[in-house]
């Protein structure tokens, strides 16, 4: 919980921000380059020049990139690469797990994905003869044609979502002011890719919507919290004490939504 008290003189933008980041948003696909077998096995490389003076390599989702001054032979670079290349293949090995862990996570947008709501994972049934998006058992039903694209069927499931969200922190709102005895200014939705919650100095609350896909308990941790603001604009230890009267089993829920970040899609 590192949300950092913004001081920049203007009371109403100075929100205090719980502050979780979603995965980043894959890089752009690399440029396409030459190839060299290390570790026993064939990696293709993209290759920048530089004026500096000597090699460099970078490891990220796009693979491996060496960055070589402009005078440097295609054979020197391979010899550099391959002085490196335990260290190399190891952190490729990570990078892969990385993206196979997005990939899993990311929803399908399509008849059988799945969607995470309230902790749970529910599968998406479109049916054209159906109305709206309805909730049956373990299902989202969809009124929508199978075949009607990942973009429309992302969209009207992300509104449905939104829906859910508000009306469950309407409910929730509430029951966290009446204990405090304090309720905030206004509160919003919002959908910011970094931070699950805002309180503003005059009492402005905003929520992110995607808290809907977290078990209904870590979602109460996060409204209590907000709410505990409205009375300790900061995170000290009092402002920990009150959001033990609001929540007393906060700490677990916090724990889990710390740990639980990495496992929310942020599609
Ligand atoms: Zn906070």
């Amino acid at each position: 919980m590192t949300g950092a008290a913004r001081r920049n003189g203007d009371p109403g933008q100075a929100a205090l921000q719980l502050t979780l980041p979603f995965f980043a948003p894959p890089p752009p696909p690399a440029p396409t380059g030459p190839s060299i077998r290390i570790e026993g096995e064939v990696v293709g490389y993209w290759l920048r020049r530089t004026k500096r003076r000597t090699i460099g390599f970078t490891i990220d989702d796009r693979g491996l990139g060496v960055t070589i001054p402009r005078w440097v032979s295609k054979a020197e670079t391979e010899a550099a690469i391959r002085e490196k290349s335990r260290w190399i293949a190891r952190q490729l090995a990570r990078w892969r797990e990385h993206s196979e862990q997005r990939a899993r996570l990311a929803t399908r947008w399509e008849d059988g994905g799945k969607v995470r709501l309230f902790g749970t994972d529910l599968v998406l049934a479109l049916d054209a003869q159906a109305r709206g998006v309805t909730l049956d058992g373990e299902r989202i039903v969809v009124g929508m044609a199978p075949d009607a694209g990942p973009e429309r069927l992302r969209n009207r499931v992300h509104g449905w979502l939104q829906e859910q969200a508000r009306a469950y922190f309407a409910s929730r709102v509430p029951v966290f002011s009446a204990r405090l005895g304090k309720a905030p200014q206004r509160w919003s939705l919002s959908s910011a890719r970094t931070r699950w919650g805002s309180c503003t100095r005059d009492g402005a609350i905003r929520l992110n919507w995607r808290l809907i896909h977290f078990r209904s308990d870590v979602i109460d941790y996060v409204i209590a919290h907000e709410i505990a603001h409205l009375r300790e604009l900061n995170h000290g230890a009092r402002f920990w004490a009150t959001v033990s009267d609001l929540f007393p089993d906060f700490e677990k829920a916090r724990a889990e939504l710390r740990a639980a970040s990495d496992t929310v899609a942020a599609d």
